[in-house]
């Protein structure tokens, strides 16, 4: 699904087959989770081609990879370079992009000289479905952002994800919203979330969430549309029967949610503000509206 005998992807300086690609089993990422990455998308737009926000994709895992006392010695603009090399390579337009940045052999705790760059894309639908999700409270956490930097998008951060998703769908539902540690609604497992009430959306503020790109985009759009936004911790108690709820994120775009513990949200979706906001961001990233898409 991700690669075929023809996947080209970029791995420390060099274009390779994905599957000539060699690794070492003493890595230090697959052993402890201490590797860094990226999830970006591009769009085929009228004017070609273009990677959706890679500045702030390539900031942000620049960002991630210090946090983790990693040295990479790739600057925003050549990797946003080598990233539409590597999608003209592979003949892709719309693709999903992931950069992952992971420590050589290292069984101690201690940051590791050996920094591998892997970059590579494969065409990915839509993240969260295409349907309306029923979400659950998770049983598991947010962690906390005293045991971690829950700002940097670092791969040990997932095992908290993957319980979370996988408990859900256990359970019957299709994602589940996680809490911070004090309670609060924290953000979906991949995914900020936004919630609608009497025509204003509700976020929740940096400081226990992964700070989403797309999670931006709303803001820009909200600002342009008129539509109040507000930053503020709510509890499940306060979203659960709210006018309507959705999901942001780079893989999942702009996601509907049904219901929340299947309480179900008050207004049909299409009359949703997440709807508006959902075909503005189709439109913006597939027409290519937005300024910021860059090419180098
Ligand atoms: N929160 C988490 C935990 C995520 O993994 C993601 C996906 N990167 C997001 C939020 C959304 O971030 P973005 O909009 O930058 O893709």
């Amino acid at each position: 699904m991700y690669y075929n005998n023809n996947t080209i992807v970029f791995y420390n300086g060099k274009w390779l087959k994905a599957n000539e690609l060699m690794v070492s089993p003493y890595s230090q990422t697959m052993h402890y989770g201490s590797g860094v990455f990226e999830g970006i998308r591009s769009y085929s737009t009228p004017d070609g081609t273009r990677i959706f926000k890679s500045e702030e994709h390539y900031e942000r895992l620049l960002f991630s990879a210090k946090k983790m006392h990693m040295k990479v010695n790739y600057s925003v603009e050549e990797f946003t370079r080598l990233t539409y090399l590597l999608l003209e390579k592979n003949n892709l337009e719309n693709a999903y992009i992931r950069p992952l940045v992971f420590a050589g052999a290292n069984m101690s705790l201690t940051p590791t000289d050996e920094v591998n760059v892997l970059l590579c894309a494969w065409e990915w639908g839509k993240y969260l479905g295409n349907g309306s999700l029923d979400v659950m409270i998770s049983s598991y956490q947010r962690p906390n952002p005293k045991s971690c930097y829950v700002e940097a998008k670092v791969t040990g951060h997932y095992v908290n994800s993957i319980l979370a998703t996988t408990e859900a769908k256990q359970k019957g539902f299709d994602e589940a919203l996680l809490l911070d540690m004090n309670g609060n609604v924290a953000e979906g497992p991949g995914a900020n979330f936004f919630f609608e009430k009497e025509g204003t959306l509700f976020t929740s503020p940096l400081g226990n969430i992964l700070p989403g790109i797309t999670r931006a985009t709303m803001f820009e759009l909200c600002e342009e549309l008129g539509i109040r936004i507000v930053e503020k911790y709510f509890t499940a108690e306060d979203v659960k029967g709210a006018d309507s709820a959705f999901f942001t994120g780079t893989a999942a775009e702009v996601a509907e949610i049904n219901s929340l513990d299947r309480v179900p949200f008050k207004l049909k979706w299409e009359d949703s503000l997440g709807s508006l906001l959902q075909r503005k961001y189709l439109r913006r990233v597939a027409f290519n509206e937005f300024g910021n898409f860059s090419l180098v």
